[in-house]
């Protein structure tokens, strides 16, 4: 078994439930422990004009493979009616590795640690949540250094989730 963070985001069709709903398969995956869910949290679009964002933070243990699991992954983000018209658009649901073990990935289709990890405010805080606060990530960075760098910006911790 891994230790396995997903970033969750959505901004469409009540985002919150999306994110519910993703949560809810991720516990369903084979080979896979759900471990822990941050709190959810309102992010502004990367894009203008588009709505703002639901994000969240998975913590999973599993011993599936990274392509299985990001081919998993995609087939939740579908079967919640994810639609890919044009690039860093508005979506009922993204899941994302983020990190997977102390894995480096450089693959085509798989980057880990997910490589705008260090600009997203959105992934780093909830992540915090979840993650031993010492975290070191597999190319040597750690979670504080990542934070001290990324301020809490454009951000808003919703509660409960
Ligand atoms: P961003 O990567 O900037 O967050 P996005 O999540 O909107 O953008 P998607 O359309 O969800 O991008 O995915 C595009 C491709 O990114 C996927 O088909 C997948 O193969 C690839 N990819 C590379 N690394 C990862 C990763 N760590 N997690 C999920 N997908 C990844
Ligand atoms: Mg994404
Ligand atoms: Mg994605």
């Amino acid at each position: 078994m891994e230790r396995i963070y997903i970033g969750m985001g959505s901004n469409l069709a009540d985002p919150a439930e999306q994110l519910r709903s993703a949560v809810e398969a991720l516990a369903q995956l084979p080979q896979t422990e759900l471990v822990g869910v941050s709190g959810f949290y309102q992010s502004d679009s990367l894009l203008p004009g588009q709505p703002r964002y639901t994000n969240a933070v998975a913590a999973l243990d599993s011993s599936l493979a990274p392509l299985n699991l990001l081919d998993a992954l995609q087939a939740i983000e579908n079967g919640q009616g994810r639609e890919r018209l044009e690039r860093w658009g508005p979506r009922t649901l993204d899941l994302d590795i983020v990190l997977f073990g102390d894995r480096l990935i450089d693959e085509p289709r798989l980057k880990v640690p997910h490589y705008h990890l260090q600009e997203r405010a959105f992934v780093l805080y909830p992540l915090a949540e979840l993650a031993p606060a010492d975290l070191r990530l597999a190319d040597g960075r750690t979670l504080p250094a990542l934070l001290a760098a990324c301020p809490f910006v454009g951000l808003e911790r919703l509660s409960p989730n």
